[in-house]
This record gives structure tokens, C-alpha cells and sequence, in this order.
């Protein structure tokens, strides 16, 4: 855990969150300012600053975060219609929260190229 990190604190469950899944390796949470009609985080629970952080060692930890929101996404009845999947990173990445996240954007459609 890694000290100031919300998502850690999250994790660590001294924040409250809507969690919408939760295994050994990862939790998945609802956005607090969702910017679509399901927005939901999903992060490794160990703490990684960012996907250009993440080791070799780390790769299927990555795959299993991505599985998770495949998953969710049939959980939460947005499979069938699609979803947008964004892992934003660093500066120009536009990432705010540096712990590793996947967002899972559904119930709209997404525009391309993305702002
Ligand atoms: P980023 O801009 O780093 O890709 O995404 C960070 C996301 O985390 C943003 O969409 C923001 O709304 C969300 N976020 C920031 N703080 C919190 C929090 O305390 N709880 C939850 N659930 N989401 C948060
Ligand atoms: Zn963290």
C-alpha cells in the first residue's frame, strides 16, 4: 500500500466505495464523477503508479484485470450493446488518480477519436 494513494485507501477499505467486484487480485468500483451511465474503475489491488510502471512480472495481473471487466461488463448487462475500455497514462494521458485503472465506460455511445 502505498501511503497518500486513494485507490490503496480504497482498497484498503478507509474509503468508502461502491464496489461492484472484488477478488484476490483486483477491485472494481463505480466512478465517483461518472462521465457515462456506467462508469466503473477497475485496479490491481497491489499498487502500481501507472500501466508504464507495471514489470514483466506484473503481465497477468494486467490480463486479469482486463478479464474482470470483461466480466463485469456481462455482469452489469452491458456486454451485448459494447463498452469503451480506457487506461489513461500519465501527463498526456490525462491520468489524475496514479494507481493503475482501467476504466469501463457503457450505456452511451463513444465517440472517436476520443477529446
Ligand atoms: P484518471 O483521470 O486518472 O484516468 O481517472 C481517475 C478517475 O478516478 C476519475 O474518473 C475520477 O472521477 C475517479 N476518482 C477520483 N477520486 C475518486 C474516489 O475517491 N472515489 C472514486 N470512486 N472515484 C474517484
Ligand atoms: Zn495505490
Amino acid at each position: 500500500m502505498q501511503p497518500n494513494c486513494i485507490f490503496c485507501k480504497i482498497v484498503a477499505k478507509e474509503i468508502p466505495a461502491k464496489i461492484v467486484f472484488e477478488d484476490e487480485h483486483v477491485l472494481a468500483f463505480h466512478d465517483l464523477h461518472p462521465q457515462s451511465p456506467v462508469h466503473v474503475l477497475v485496479i490491481p489491488k497491489v499498487h502500481i503508479a501507472s500501466l508504464a510502471h507495471a514489470t514483466d512480472e506484473q503481465s497477468a495481473l494486467l490480463g486479469h484485470c482486463l478479464r474482470a471487466v470483461a466480466k463485469i461488463a456481462v455482469e452489469l448487462g452491458v456486454a451485448d450493446n459494447g463498452y469503451r475500455t480506457v487506461i489513461n497514462t500519465g501527463n498526456d494521458g490525462g491520468q489524475t488518480v496514479h494507481h493503475l485503472h482501467v476504466h469501463l465506460l457503457a450505456g452511451r455511445q463513444h465517440g472517436w477519436p476520443p477529446g
